[in-house]
């Protein structure tokens, strides 16, 4: 037999989604614009009935909430979306620190920590000398020795940074993505 113009039926058995029929359509839905077979026809009209029966529910059920619609309601709505925004946000965040955390505690693991105290305590010594220095003069060293003393930093954008002070220069930044 040659194959028709409509192709094959496209019914398919819904209980086994893979399984189509092989059987060549006759004749075409006029709900969905698909090829059926003539064995397929009853079935598949059924099938179109309950989806457009479906759908006409869903359609009452807009209509009755646009009838009955209120400012609250629409606060409501809002605030659920906002709620799921939010859980989506902290939930990116936590993941990202755990990412960060273990980033941070293996570039620490790395650092040679008796080189790098030996190293910041040089330069406090050779920088800070609090007899010649105005106090507000001090109180900004100190607080940058601080600062490069963490080692590690953590950028606006959640970026590590590396800060090789004083210590053997290595990968500035780690890019976590
Ligand atoms: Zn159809
Ligand atoms: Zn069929």
């Amino acid at each position: 037999m040659d194959p028709l113009p409509l192709g094959r039926c496209s019914h398919r058995n819904l209980s086994a989604k893979s399984t189509q029929c092989d059987r060549w359509a006759r004749l075409v839905c006029s709900h969905c614009n698909r090829g059926v077979c003539v064995e397929h026809e009853k079935i598949h009209q059924e099938e179109s009935q309950r989806r457009i029966d479906e759908l006409q529910n869903q359609m009452n059920d807009l209509r009755q909430r646009l009838h009955t619609l209120t400012h609250e309601q629409l606060v409501e709505n809002f605030e659920e979306k906002l709620d799921q925004w939010t859980n989506t946000c902290k939930n990116e965040i936590d993941r990202k620190a755990m990412q960060m955390l273990k980033q941070g505690k293996s570039l620490i693991e790395q650092l040679n920590v008796e080189e790098f105290r030996s190293n910041c305590l040089n330069q406090i010594e050779n920088s800070l000398e609090p007899s010649q220095t105005h106090t507000s003069k001090l109180e900004e060293q100190i607080e940058q020795m601080k600062e490069k003393i963490s080692y590690l930093q953590i950028t606006n954008d959640g970026q590590i940074k590396v800060n090789h002070f004083l210590t053997k220069p290595s990968r500035d930044m780690m890019n976590l993505d």
